[in-house]
């Protein structure tokens, strides 16, 4: 049971399962702290008391899984306490949609898809705690620690801090002119520094890479991009595409440095110089860092809950420390698709494991169904779609049709992973379609999905390995 004077102070009461103790927890809390007294004594139990028992949630970390989370937990359990923690002061903001506000496409208020804060703390009912990131978790005891090393304990935690974008170590980078692009404040300064700029350097030709290069070449200026490894995508694209994108792009202006990676940066003052493993150098007036992603996790102590790439889950979004739980880029689970841990850090699939997450939490049946990786970007008038891992072992096909072409991994007669070049409206239908095959092995495609497929312009032939059997 809950009382409540406003929408932000209340008190409560809740009972503590300690074994031959009674522990009551008067509780009085507003939108930033909670004041608890402790009211302990020992008893022989009987089953004459009525414990009122509220439980407590919290979710650390606010982005689009720690979003869902919460509001599939509100909507299983109405009374339940749930403390938001988060390490800005910000709304959920979407970091795909960075780089569109950057070039200009969207405003500001779009990177927001969920609501600002006021209307989320409304409409959750959820005590959303900005500026306070959690330092420490001591899994076993359920208990956060806070800067100074306040702790809270809960019934219930859910992990949904995401991942932070990396910089490679480089001896003595400079603070000025260095940009990385994740966050919604990372889009805001890049967006304050671009004015004047004439040159710069990207690093990572992967996904965040190509669309930083995209809104710097639409602005006029001289762009290097560059990787250490010698193509374009290179953990999704195979080597025939990638030199097709790459020749698209150094036609379009764009400077390759592949199989370069950054190893110095100096710092005239006015100009940046960037050395490369190759042994060339260039300058510019600032480097934006697109070289890669780690889940922020580093408040968790390993020894108590297994992390592989991220925190390992089972498919109800469980951690291996009970009633913890993780979801979206902090985490890797099972894929039943692919039978495979993966670790996938897309927005949808952040979405579905914190709804998993907060209803296993409340009881509900839910689980994650899995994923495949998959990617699907425009650029500079090219579409570029991956989906699964193109490192997978088979035969590889390579077909063009009228303006598009497809290169696809064959294992044991059918698609096991596919690049698509310039056709953006074959990518849904043939994502479904390999979705769909994983999921359902035994199932042929049905009719639609045929026809979709066809109409789209991919050939008999390949709608056949993508699981149309009748095609
Ligand atoms: C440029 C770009 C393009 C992308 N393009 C696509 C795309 O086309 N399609 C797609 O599906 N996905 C894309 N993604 C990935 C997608 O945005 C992410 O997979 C998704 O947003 C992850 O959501 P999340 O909630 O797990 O993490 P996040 O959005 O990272 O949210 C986690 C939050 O937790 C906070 N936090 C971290 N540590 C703590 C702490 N200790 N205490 C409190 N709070 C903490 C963080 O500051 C952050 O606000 C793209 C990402 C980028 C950057």
């Amino acid at each position: 049971m809950q009382y409540r004077f406003s929408n932000s102070f209340k008190y409560g009461i809740y009972a503590q399962n300690i074994p031959h103790t009674f522990a009551v927890n008067i509780y009085f809390r507003d939108s930033t702290c909670i004041y608890t007294i402790y009211v302990l004594g020992l008893f022989k139990h009987t089953n004459t008391t009525e414990v009122v028992d509220i439980k407590s949630a919290a979710v650390i970390g606010f982005g689009c899984a720690g979003f869902s989370a919460a509001r599939a937990l509100r909507q299983a359990e109405p009374e339940r306490v749930i403390d938001i923690y988060s390490d800005t002061a910000e709304a959920p903001y979407n970091p795909m949609l960075t780089t569109y506000y950057v070039s200009g496409k969207i405003d500001e208020s779009t990177m927001f898809p969920l609501g600002d804060l006021e209307t989320i703390k409304k409409e959750l009912r959820v005590n959303i705690l900005c500026g306070t990131p959690v330092k420490r978790l001591r899994a076993r005891e359920r208990v956060l620690e806070l800067d100074g090393g306040r702790g809270r304990q809960y019934d219930d935690i859910i992990i949904a801090t995401g991942a932070g974008a990396v910089i490679p170590p480089i001896k003595n980078l400079p603070e000025r002119g260095i940009y990385t692009m994740r966050t919604a404040s990372d889009a805001r300064r890049l967006e304050r520094a671009l004015n004047g700029v004439k040159s710069a350097v990207v690093v990572g030709a992967q996904m965040v890479g190509i669309k930083v290069v995209e809104l710097l070449v639409k602005r006029g200026i001289r762009t290097v991009l560059c990787d250490m490894e010698r193509q374009m995508f290179p953990a999704s694209a195979y080597e025939r595409t990638a030199a097709v994108i790459a020749g698209r792009l150094e036609r379009a202006g764009v400077e390759l440095r592949l199989g370069a990676a950054i190893t110095g940066v100096s710092d005239s003052g006015k100009v940046l110089s960037a050395s490369f493993s190759d042994g060339s150098e260039t300058s510019a007036d600032l480097i934006v860092f697109c070289s890669g992603i780690r889940p922020n996790i580093a408040f968790v102590d390993r020894e108590e809950i297994d992390v592989g790439v991220g925190i390992k889950t089972d498919l109800h979004m469980r951690a291996s420390v009970p009633h913890i739980y993780a979801a979206g880029d902090c985490c890797e689970t099972y894929s039943p698709l692919t039978g495979k841990n993966a670790y996938i850090g897309l927005w949808a699939n952040s979405a579905m494991q914190g709804r998993v997450a907060g209803n296993t939490i409340a009881g509900v049946q839910d689980e994650y169904h899995g994923n495949l990786i998959h990617n699907i970007t425009h650029y500079m008038d090219t579409d570029f779609i991956s989906v699964g891992d193109v490192r997978s072992e088979g035969e590889r096909v390579f077909w063009q049709g009228h303006g598009w072409q497809l290169e696809a991994t064959v294992s044991d007669g059918k698609i096991a992973a596919l690049n698509i070049l310039d056709n953006a409206g074959v990518s849904g239908p043939v994502k479904n379609a390999l979705l769909h095959r994983a999921a359902h092995p035994e199932q042929p495609m049905s009719v639609h999905a045929r026809l979709l497929l066809s109409s789209a312009g991919v050939p008999d032939a390949i709608i056949k390995k993508l699981g149309g059997e009748g095609a």
